[in-house]
């Protein structure tokens, strides 16, 4: 028997999902997608300077095309990664968190060894064998995800791990590397009959009917239909977010806790050294340079993730502008000696912002908004950094800049710093509220309908989102296809 089943998304979490899903005989995957190649007329183009810029595509992040029926009213917090779109301002950094950093997540959520193998192994990763493999390597065992963590300090560094594109990798050497591409993946499977894609679709509602799930969504303005035996959500946290409530409710207002890792920026002045082709390829690209991760009692025990990353163009630009023309010699000449840091700790239950959705009383609008939460500084954290920084003094060379997190304040126009975020529609043992999804990522009022991307996390990890994102995506899809009775397939 064939299941057709509609994913929403062409992101990292989509990514997974169709990873586990697609080549199944049984199986017909249909995936619906705002698919926006291109800023439209309306929208800001903007330079983001802690993203690595790629093809030019920097737009502002706010689905809020005046055809769709759903406002939202963030310029930040709404990434988009359509088909051919934004995804390509990703930087490629990643790395998996250990599962004691996902403590408040449900046991039988956690992806699993197959899920970031199966994620990793489709991936082209930039990565060396240094001292950072014998912590988190490249692929990682069940022993290494479940390591019983040991209280004390314990701190590792090593080169980054970027996601490339397969083709660019394999030539790297002096080559630009071109971080993974979701599109080319995407392409790939629809171009060879994988999946089916719908682009330019705006999904605005799902609804559970005996067994079934109908999805309601908009083409051009035009209003459409179809059923599904079910639905993966993997619009990004807020838009997911925004599906879900308007799907549950047919009026009114409600809020959501939006969270993140704790996150500090600051700065470290580096003594001048070889570059080795390793590190070239990276500061050739502006990719982050180097990782380092540190677990302390100041960390909660947690891993926290560090990145270090000389000036890139972008930054030199920002701050060009912003000093006179005098300075810009210095300013370009300092690029390798100054490096930033940006640090990010778990931290269980942090909210982070406020989504609040609207339905208008007809049912045909909704608005959303997101209120930012004051965040205070992370004064433990950058302390413990700098330690670590100085214990790996014949690896870093690096010496904290005094005063340099108000500096990174000052040109930075990215206030929240970070993107990791979610935690709206969490995973629970037992899930209390309609909104809260079962560890199969099954929404408890939405029968057959599934979230695959960050606001089905219960808390987000300081590790990078997109890998976690694509192992989750991937655990929830192949979960739910182990699950279909034998004979029905
Ligand atoms: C500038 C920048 C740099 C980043 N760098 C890194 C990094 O180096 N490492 C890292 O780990 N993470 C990074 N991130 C974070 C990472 O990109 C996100 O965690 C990740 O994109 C989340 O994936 P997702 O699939 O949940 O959502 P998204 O990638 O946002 O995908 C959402 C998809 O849903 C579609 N969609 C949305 N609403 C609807 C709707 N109503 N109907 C139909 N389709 C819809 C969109 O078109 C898109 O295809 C970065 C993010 C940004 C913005």
């Amino acid at each position: 028997m064939t299941r057709t089943i509609a994913v929403v998304g062409s992101g990292f979490a989509a990514w997974g999902a169709v990873r586990a899903l697609a080549w199944d005989d049984d199986l017909c995957i249909h995936i619906f997608d705002v698919g926006l190649t291109g800023a439209t007329s309306d929208w800001a183009h903007r330079t983001v300077h802690n993203a690595k810029k790629c093809d030019g595509s920097f737009y502002s992040y706010g689905i809020n095309d005046p055809d769709f029926p759903t406002q939202l009213e963030s310029q930040r917090l709404c990434s988009s990664h359509a088909l051919g779109g934004h995804s390509n301002v990703y930087s490629g950094a990643m790395l998996y968190p250990k599962n004691h950093d996902l403590c408040d997540w449900p046991q039988a959520s956690w992806p699993r060894v197959e899920d970031y193998t199966a994620v990793l192994s489709s991936l082209a990763v930039l990565h060396e064998p240094d001292s950072l493999d014998a912590v988190f390597p490249v692929i990682p065992e069940a022993a290494t995800v479940g390591e019983t963590p040991r209280s004390g300090t314990v701190s590792v560094v090593g080169l980054s791990r970027i996601a490339t594109s397969r083709s660019a990798v394999d030539s790297a050497q002096d080559a630009a590397i071109r971080p993974f591409s979701l599109r080319d993946e995407f392409e790939r499977w629809v171009s060879a009959g994988a999946v089916q894609y719908t682009g330019g679709c705006y999904v605005t509602r799902v609804t559970s009917r005996e067994g079934r799930v109908e999805l309601s969504y908009t083409v051009g303005g035009v209003p459409g239909a179809a059923t599904f035996d079910a639905v993966f959500l993997g619009a990004g946290c807020v838009n997911t977010t925004a599906i879900v409530d308007r799907s549950l409710n047919q009026s009114g207002t409600r809020h959501y806790s939006i969270q993140s890792p704790l996150l500090a920026m600051h700065a470290f002045f580096r003594f001048p050294g070889r570059a080795n082709p390793a590190v070239q390829i990276r500061r050739r690209n502006d990719v982050p340079e180097l990782f380092l991760e540190l677990r302390s009692p100041g960390t909660g025990d947690s891993w926290s993730h560090t990145q270090l990353t000389a000036i890139n163009e972008q930054i030199v630009e920002a701050i060009c502008a912003r000093v006179p023309r005098l300075l810009h010699p210095l300013v370009r000449q300092s690029r390798h000696l100054v490096y930033f840091a940006l640090s990010l700790q778990a931290s269980h239950g942090h909210e982070l912002a406020r989504l609040q959705s609207t339905v208008e009383s007809d049912g045909t609008r909704q608005k959303v908004s997101i209120e930012e939460l004051p965040c205070g500084p992370v004064p433990q954290l950058v302390r413990d950094v700098r330690r670590a920084v100085l214990r790996h003094w014949r690896t870093l060379r690096m010496l904290p800049i005094p005063y340099s997190g108000r500096l990174v304040d000052f040109f930075r126009g990215n206030r929240l710093g970070g993107w990791h975020f979610g935690g709206t529609l969490p995973m629970r043992e037992q899930p209390s509220l309609p909104t809260e999804c079962w560890p199969t990522g099954e929404i408890q009022g939405l029968a057959g309908v599934y979230v695959l991307d960050s606001s089905a996390f219960p808390s987000i990890p300081a590790s990078t989102a997109a890998l976690l994102t694509m192992a989750n995506g991937h655990r929830v899809a192949s979960c739910w296809k182990s699950r279909l009775v034998p004979e029905d397939c």
